[in-house]
């Protein structure tokens, strides 16, 4: 069965001021559509039709480069959508917040460490939390990577993922991405982000 284009769960201004609707309509209607197109295109006929797109991920050392990046592709953006929310943003609570302490010390050495993997991602690339052997931790990824992959440098279940690719922020923040990156704590739906941690641990 083929891959879809998920629905976005709000509008693509719903994000607005700190994503903007055309940012947001470009992202998943042109990209993301793409990257689904694509992956498709390339298992079409094959018995990996028959797998989850994690699946995939999770073996990605078999596939050729197509399969990779827009597999990885469809997969980052659909975790990514899920991830924001409008009137969304502040602190989590509960067990991901005292996770967090027990990780990076505090939720504010948290969102530093955060944006400090996104910033320094040179070129495109994707910036994480994950969970790894039931413990939070934080990378980055070139391109459309991520860190389910067999290849990846650092390797966890993603719970939160923010896309550092130019096309995410370009049309808005131009050259900016940090404050891009300020932006984006500002649409963080945490309680998704618990939801996907209470699942991985
Ligand atoms: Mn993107």
């Amino acid at each position: 069965m083929a891959f879809e284009l998920p629905q976005l769960p709000y509008a693509y201004n719903a994000l607005e001021p700190h994503i903007d609707a055309q940012t947001m309509e470009i992202h998943h209607s042109k990209h993301h559509q793409a990257y689904v197109t694509n992956v498709n295109a390339a298992i079409a006929g094959s018995d990996t039709e028959k797998l989850s797109i994690e699946e995939i991920c999770k073996n990605i050392s078999n596939y050729p480069m197509a399969i990779r990046n827009n597999g990885g592709g469809h997969y980052n953006h659909s975790l990514f959508w899920s991830i924001m929310a409008p009137n969304a943003g502040g602190e989590p609570s509960g067990d991901l917040a005292a996770a967090i302490n027990t990780a990076f010390g505090s939720f504010a050495e948290f969102k530093t460490l955060f944006a400090a993997a996104g910033t320094t991602r040179f070129g495109s690339g994707w910036a994480w939390l994950i969970v790894a052997d039931g413990k939070l931790a934080l990378c980055s990824t070139p391109n459309q990577d991520n860190p389910l992959m067999d290849i990846a440098e650092v390797k966890g279940t993603p719970i939160l993922a923010m896309d550092v690719w130019e096309h995410a922020y370009y049309l808005k923040y131009q050259n900016k991405r940090p404050d891009y990156i300020a932006a984006f704590w500002s649409v963080v739906n945490w309680a998704e982000v618990s939801k996907r941690f209470n699942e991985a641990k």
